[in-house]
């Protein structure tokens, strides 16, 4: 998935790069090595493990009734994807969340790159959020193996810089979140990052009015405004920064491109 989304990305461009590829590529690899060993080697493996005591716990939702093991999988599958869409949102509310997630959005270009760039900080909050929503909904563990691989590929597919016809995107973003919704969530204007915060299906934005739909991929600028300058964005820079002091978000002044 990640080959092929790069090759396209390269291929056929959706915004505009400010910001030198290859530095880029560097940057977002080091500081995301270990948040993806975390996740895969300790986490992921975690889950699955909680998910297996809990069969016999026999904790949740989905161990509340009887159902065909499709209507469990995709009760399963929706929740949890419900449950990640109100983390992100939490992510974006609450200043501690922020400080870590902070990183992901200091990218001053959004492509299949930015899809890795967080703090591994960010990645031990969200193990313990979607630890407790697999209990909640009695999740079973090749549920969870099988979401993490739908969210990963999600994730990819909508931070990447791939230009799509408008009317197929279109057509998809009724069901999925696609590279044109999730570039408005990494703009600079406050409004417009808190809108679009689904992660694989775009219908919670939807139902929750977060959805923000109106606006050109070349009008974005992406990044935080508060940290506009990428010469201060180096890697152990990046590592550190949920430990400094936080600036408050600035106003982007100069609104469009
Ligand atoms: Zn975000």
């Amino acid at each position: 998935m990640f080959v092929i989304l790069f090759l396209l990305e390269s291929r056929f461009q959706l915004r505009k790069r400010v910001q030198g590829r290859w530095k880029r590529i560097l940057i977002n690899t080091i500081v995301s090595i270990p948040a993806f060993a975390l996740l895969r080697l300790l986490f992921i493996p975690a889950m699955m493990w909680l998910a297996v005591q809990n069969q016999q716990w026999s904790f949740g939702l989905n161990y509340l009734f009887d159902a065909p093991q499709l209507a469990h999988f995709a009760i399963s599958f929706l929740l949890l994807d419900y449950s990640n869409y109100t983390w992100h949102i939490l992510l974006h509310k609450f200043p501690i969340l922020w400080r870590f997630h902070l990183v992901h959005h200091t990218d001053m270009d959004l492509d299949i790159t930015t899809a890795f760039r967080f703090h591994f900080g960010e990645m031990i909050g969200s193990v313990i959020f979607r630890g407790a929503a697999i209990i909640l909904i009695g999740v079973s563990p090749m549920m969870v193996l099988i979401y993490e691989i739908v969210f990963e590929a999600a994730t990819q597919f909508h931070h990447s810089n791939i230009k799509l016809s408008f009317r197929f995107e279109r057509m998809l973003n009724y069901l999925i979140v696609t590279p044109r919704m999730h570039g408005i969530h990494h703009s600079m204007i406050k409004k417009e990052t808190d809108s679009n915060y689904s992660i694989i299906f775009s219908f919670w934005d939807r139902i929750h009015k977060t959805v923000r739909l109106n606006v050109h991929q070349y009008e974005i600028v992406t990044g935080v405004p508060h940290y506009p300058d990428e010469r201060e964005l180096t890697i152990g820079h990046l590592l550190k920064l949920p430990f400094t002091r936080i600036r408050e978000w600035k106003k982007w002044q100069n609104t469009r491109r």
